[in-house]
């Protein structure tokens, strides 16, 4: 299976001031190469894959309007067609039905104001030198901080500028990975409130100090600089300190769910959570959203890892009242405040909230796989 590995670049400043270029031009090209598709479209004509880059790279370079195409490395301005060209396919597919999944929204045309800056570079454009730099085409030997081995050789690599002005190389690489061996327990998650998970097993899973802190550093940047006079200097600065808040609160979350995400795996043959697109918890909305975020980083990187040990993961449909559920007994026993950690059922069960809802939804998540797998589901009549 295909995964990618990211690590953090140090462009030189003259090397900064080469990718600055390659960006711009592959982003010229992507740009190009859509809209040549869709004016192709519109007209109603069909415009193969090479008349494309014929059109946006071999002869835009000639056109004096697009000569300092020619100033960057060939290999980009091609892999900025292809990606035009696969984001196209996604989206024409998507809509016929041709492709599954999710539904691909239209190709957005990228700007020089986004947040992320990036190019894709295949074999013939980069490689890893002996001294454990890293080669990119026209641009020179890049500084790495190679934080952990690359299994295989890579395939490709993303060389991205995020909007806290930092660099990262992200590779492509090919991994054999065995499942690990069957196990027979299987795991509902609860998303908390005041401890970040809690496990149907009884684990809890607390918010990491240095995540909270994160958190809290980035909410005070947006208030700073919400407070700021729009256009003034003091915002423009503000606004990359919550930019570089935004980019450690990413860091840590990452951290935090490579963390705590392998022994859950490792544990479980098969992991369900709560739907958050469903779920209706009463939350603010700052809270509800630094909170979601790092619950979505969290739930993305376990489907990732069961995926990749051949363990079962999936979304529970939060459409009943998890917290309310007696998972002893199955009666509904009305909703409860926030600070009610504890309740006792007219069964004579006693609960903590927490633990009630992940079991519930471990039995819910278990009602939806059987369903899924063949068994009768009863129609609506
Ligand atoms: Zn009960």
């Amino acid at each position: 299976m295909q995964l990618r590995y990211q690590y953090r670049v140090y462009p030189t400043p003259r090397q900064q001031d080469m990718l600055a270029r390659s960006f711009g031009c592959a982003r010229v090209v992507f740009n190009d190469a859509l809209r040549a598709r869709q004016d192709a479209f519109t007209a109603g004509m069909k415009i193969s894959d090479t008349e494309v880059q014929k059109q946006v790279v071999t002869e835009a370079k000639k056109a004096p309007e697009r000569v300092w195409l020619a100033e960057v490395a060939s290999v980009v301005l091609v892999q900025a067609c292809q990606d035009a060209r696969r984001a196209y396919r996604n989206w024409v597919d998507s809509m016929s039905g041709k492709r599954k999944g999710r539904k691909v929204g239209a190709p957005r045309f990228r700007s020089r104001t986004d947040n992320r800056q990036a190019l894709r570079l295949t074999r013939n454009g980069f490689s890893i030198r002996r001294n454990r730099k890293l080669y990119v085409a026209k641009v020179g030997e890049l500084k790495v901080a190679w934080s952990r081995d690359l299994p295989s050789v890579p395939s490709s690599v993303t060389i991205i500028k995020d909007s806290a002005g930092r660099y990262f190389a992200s590779f492509v690489v090919e991994v054999d990975q065995a499942p690990l061996p069957e196990v027979d327990s299987e795991v509902g998650i609860d998303l908390g409130l005041t401890t970040f998970a809690v496990l149907s097993d009884g684990k809890v899973i607390d918010s990491p100090r240095f995540l909270r802190r994160a958190e809290r550093t980035l909410r005070k940047a947006q208030q700073t600089l919400s407070r700021k006079e729009k256009g003034s200097r003091n915002r423009a600065q503000a606004r990359l300190k919550v930019a570089r808040a935004h980019a450690r609160v990413a860091d840590s979350r990452r951290t935090f769910a490579h963390q705590q995400s392998p022994a859950i795996i490792r544990d479980s043959q098969a992991v369900f959570v709560e739907d958050l697109a469903v779920s209706g918890l009463a939350r603010t909305r700052l809270a509800k959203s630094v909170h979601d975020a790092g619950w979505g980083m969290f739930t993305r990187m376990l489907e990732e890892k069961a995926a990749r040990y051949g363990r079962h993961f999936s979304k529970v449909d939060r459409w009943f009242p998890s917290s309310q559920l007696c998972s002893a007994c199955g009666v509904v026993d009305g909703p409860k405040p926030l600070d009610v950690r504890e309740w006792t059922c007219p069964c004579g069960a006693v609960h903590d909230r927490d633990l009630n809802a992940a079991i519930n939804i471990l039995a819910a998540g278990r009602a939806e796989r059987r369903n899924a797998c063949g068994g009768t589901v009863s129609p609506a009549a």
